[in-house]
């Protein structure tokens, strides 16, 4: 965490850096200081907005290093950082305080803005383009707008800001005169045009010719389906249990995939099993598929691990969060993981729960136990009474099987936001350090109350004042 947020900082920072390093070398006229800020403030927008498309851009080795939420996570707060500074640069110029009368052509000439310049139309659009893609995604629950649409609509809008955003950085950025800026932003923008085409074109191609099939589809809970598929051809699936990858059926949309959980444990067949909660389009449309149908595969991806040095583990799992949790379970069966493991698994009724023993082979397992919670329990039901609050949490860990692990295992959570929320605010109540618990989100808007979900967004507000200190810095060598 340390080591990504230094190196995200410095690659906002580094058009800046640059620029400074350039101007002087070229012995170029200071300006303003706030000229220079305005410049700064749009640099490190740009660069942020630019360095998106590489933390969407699936690259395997990324996901799998920092795990998902935490890209998502970067991804989704910095971008309002980012819109902030582009929206709020072009008033700092001095330029628009210029006393009315004859252009002061010397100032337009500095800010490159002038009659006929394209520089100035180009960043205005790319700013509303901007500013559409970041509202439709802020109220993009909120607004019922279909999942593929707005998918569609977010890539479209992102390459309309790089393809315009580009060309005002070049045509008016006075810093991008410069040949050494000029080349970063093209290197920059390019890397992030190769970002979007490798979600967008390379990947789906790449999996249209690697497809697999589906070889066995079970209901095996209320509006839950197990889908088994295995490679048409010599491309076995390689991951590590807990990932998830996205997938599509049927069809070849780039944008018409989705995530899921990879839920068994890797073999050498390279079979991919997932759990599937009908949820919206393409999940109520899965009980239509056949055996032999195409699956589309593009993961792994994600990292939701348990430590290798944690002395035990506790899984909370909320519905269809469980579906991580069977992955885990299967490969923790496989490696004969002999540490104590607990898996609290907590549904709306039992007829949700899928059989985790059944789907895991955990009887073999040294030293674990399911401790299930149910809402709405039948008359004969055995186990906890209860949903995944602080109040049903608070029973879960006073369960004999669980309590004398609590303090020394390592916690996994999935499940609904609500959950995840309340499971992490309770263990933090406990005194478990942030290390010990590890979440994994199935939704991408992150809103969380819980100390850690806090904790997040102070980090991103703390991240944010370092990037505008770095910049204040770099322009005092200006
Ligand atoms: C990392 C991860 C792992 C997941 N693992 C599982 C799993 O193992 N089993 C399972 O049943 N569900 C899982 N989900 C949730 C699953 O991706 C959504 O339920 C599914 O995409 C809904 O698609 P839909 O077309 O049926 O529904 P829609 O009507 O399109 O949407 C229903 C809900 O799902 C969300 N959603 C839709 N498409 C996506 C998408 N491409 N990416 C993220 N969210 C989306 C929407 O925001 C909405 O809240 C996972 C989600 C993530 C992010």
């Amino acid at each position: 965490m340390v080591l990504w947020s230094a190196l995200y900082l410095a690659l906002l920072l580094l058009p800046v850096a640059l620029s400074v390093l350039a101007a002087r070398a070229a012995g170029l006229e200071p300006r303003p200081w706030l000229d220079d800020w305005a410049s700064g403030l749009a640099m490190i927008g740009f660069s942020g907005v630019l360095l998106s498309f590489f933390l969407l851009g699936r690259f395997k080795p990324l996901s799998g290093w920092l795990g998902s939420d935490l890209l998502m996570q970067t991804h989704q707060w910095f971008a309002r950082t980012f819109v902030l500074l582009l929206v709020l640069h072009p008033f700092f110029y001095t330029l628009w305080r210029a006393p009315p009368g004859p252009v002061d052509t010397s100032a337009a000439q500095a800010l490159r803005i002038g009659g006929g310049d394209w520089g100035l139309a180009t960043g205005l659009l790319a700013l509303g383009a901007l500013l559409l893609l970041v509202a439709t995604a802020v109220w993009r629950q909120r607004s019922g707008i279909r999942h593929e649409t707005w998918r569609l609509l977010h890539s479209a809008l992102a390459l309309a800001v790089l393809g315009l955003g580009l060309h005002h950085t070049l045509v008016s950025g006075r810093y991008a005169q410069l040949d050494a800026v000029a080349l970063f932003w093209w290197i920059l923008a390019s890397l992030a045009l190769v970002s979007w085409l490798w979600v967008y074109l390379a990947r789906p191609l790449w999996q249209g010719a690697r497809p697999y099939r589906i070889e066995k589809l079970q209901r095996c809970a209320e509006k839950i389906w197990l889908l088994e598929a295995t490679p048409c051809g010599p491309w076995p699936a390689r991951f590590r249990a807990g990932q998830f990858a996205w997938i599509k059926l049927r069809q070849r949309w780039p944008h018409r995939d989705n995530p899921f959980s990879i839920c068994n444990a890797p073999d050498a067949r390279g079979t991919l099993t997932f759990l599937i909660k009908e949820a919206g389009d393409m999940t109520r449309a899965l009980p239509r598929s056949r055996l032999g149908d195409a699956l589309y595969f593009d993961g792994p991806h994600g990292r939701f691990e348990v430590p290798t040095d944690a002395p035990a583990v506790v899984m909370h799992a909320g519905g269809i969060g469980v579906a991580p949790f069977v992955g885990l379970l299967a490969d923790a069966v496989a490696r004969r993981d002999a540490r104590p493991i607990r898996l609290i698994y907590a549904d709306t009724h039992p007829r949700q729960m899928v059989d985790v023993e059944a789907l895991t082979g955990v009887g073999a397992l040294a030293d674990f136990a399911i401790v299930p919670m149910v809402q709405e329990p039948d008359a004969d039901w055995q186990g906890l009474r209860g949903r995944l609050d602080a109040a049903g949490l608070a029973l879960a860990l006073q369960h004999p099987d669980v309590a004398p692990l609590v303090d020394s295992a390592c916690h996994l959570i999935c499940g609904p936001e609500p959950m995840m929320d309340a499971v992490e605010t309770a263990l933090t109540a406990r005194g478990t350090p942030a290390e010990r618990i590890v979440s994994e989100h199935f939704q991408y808007d992150f809103e969380g109350s819980s100390p850690l979900a806090r904790r997040r967004r102070h980090h991103w507000w703390l991240m944010s004042g370092f990037t505008l200190a770095g910049l204040a810095l770099a322009l005092l060598w200006r």
